[in-house]
């Protein structure tokens, strides 16, 4: 096989290899079944075992409490954006927002269609290179939820810790799923895209205290509603089968690598290491983001010029070190570091890093 790469996307991203090589074993006949598991029916009981899996992996991984139901729901995260408001906003709620950067703002965009919102904190001043503490965020009545984005997959932006300020949480983690703990207390409702830090794209897994779901009161289209998708286990229609596989698999993995709580220590190393080689190297490469905000999953950084950040991007991919350019709308350096991202991809990073500014300064 071609040497494989150390892949710094910011989604779909690097995998596990042994995710990968274990599906591929499986793909075309999966357990001595004589087909794929792609070619099985959604109501048969082979994917359904292997649904149920995925579901119970993230309740235990997550440490979800009972009082929520898991759902795998296609759209990605983005459809969560407008489905969120659609099914808890009512005539006399409204919701506010933590406009962290670019994923907020497609969030506040969409949510305002289906409900009566607005920003109780916007970092838009700051050029969105932080977070807010509790008290600087302004809460209006009626405020039935505070959606906030866990982690700015763009900006390099996350919360350490999440918002309490005493109305319930809507949490985009897409970017950030399974890489720590959750304060459920503080939630009703998480949401991400699975293309991460747990499998191919194809849907978001939405955690959703049941009885938010129970007091849903209005007529929604059939795909949009919660409730569809609580009392049909997810299988109301035909479920992304390889997405549902592989997230399992990455589950178990994350299992047998210590769980949430090692993934989140593994993440506090692997970009403390980036974050150091940041602030040794003297102003050479930069972090726009406040320190007490930088992401353990997106570190973003940029050099003196775009000439020279071209340069350490092509140099970079030749020494495998690929998909490190910014989003297309910041540009700079982005390293994304998800679970799957080994220690030694990081490693490789710094000394490239050190390497580079002692042949370009
Ligand atoms: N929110 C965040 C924080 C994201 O990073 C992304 C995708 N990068 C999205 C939402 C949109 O996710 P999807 O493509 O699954 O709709």
């Amino acid at each position: 096989m071609t040497q494989r790469k150390f892949n710094f996307s910011p989604g779909p991203c690097t995998l596990p290899l042994e995710v990968l090589e274990e599906t591929q074993r499986e793909l075309v006949d999966y357990q001595q079944s004589g087909m794929s598991m792609v070619e099985m029916s959604h109501r048969g009981k082979t994917f359904g075992d292997l649904h149920d899996e995925a579901i119970g992996l993230m309740r235990e991984l997550l440490e979800i409490p009972d009082e929520f139901s898991v759902m795998f729901i296609q759209g990605g995260a983005t459809l969560q954006f407008a489905m969120t408001a659609m099914n808890l906003l009512n005539d006399s709620s409204k919701a506010g927002f933590v406009n962290s950067g670019h994923w907020a703002t497609l969030a506040i965009n969409d949510g305002s269609i289906y409900g009566d919102t607005y920003v109780a904190w916007d970092g838009a001043d700051e050029k969105f290179t932080r977070m807010p503490g509790n008290d600087e965020i302004k809460l209006q009545p009626n405020t039935r939820y505070l959606h906030v984005t866990s982690n700015e997959t763009i900006g390099g932006v996350q919360f350490r810790d999440l918002p309490d300020v005493g109305v319930p949480l809507v949490v985009d983690m897409s970017s950030d799923y399974c890489s720590k703990k959750v304060p459920w207390d503080r939630i009703d409702l998480t949401y991400g895209g699975v293309q991460k830090n747990l499998g191919p794209s194809g849907m978001a897994v939405v955690v959703i205290r049941t009885s938010v779901v129970e007091a849903i009161d209005k007529k929604l289209p059939t795909y949009l509603d919660y409730r569809v998708h609580l009392n049909g286990n997810s299988l109301f229609n035909t479920p992304p089968i390889f997405s549902i596989y592989v997230t399992g698999k990455t589950l178990k993995w994350i299992k047998a690598n210590g769980g949430v709580s090692a993934m989140e220590a593994a993440a506090v190393k692997k970009t403390d290491v980036v974050y150091d080689a940041i602030e040794k190297s003297k102003g050479f490469y930069h972090s726009p983001v406040d320190p007490a905000s930088r992401s353990r999953m997106n570190v973003v950084f940029r050099l003196p010029n775009e000439g020279l950040e071209s340069k350490f991007l092509a140099d970079a991919a030749k020494e495998g070190m690929v998909n490190l350019g910014g989003h297309r709308s910041v540009g700079g350096i982005r390293a994304s570091i998800y679970n799957a991202m080994p220690g030694a991809g990081v490693e490789t990073l710094v000394q490239f890093m050190a390497h580079f500014q002692s042949t370009h300064s």
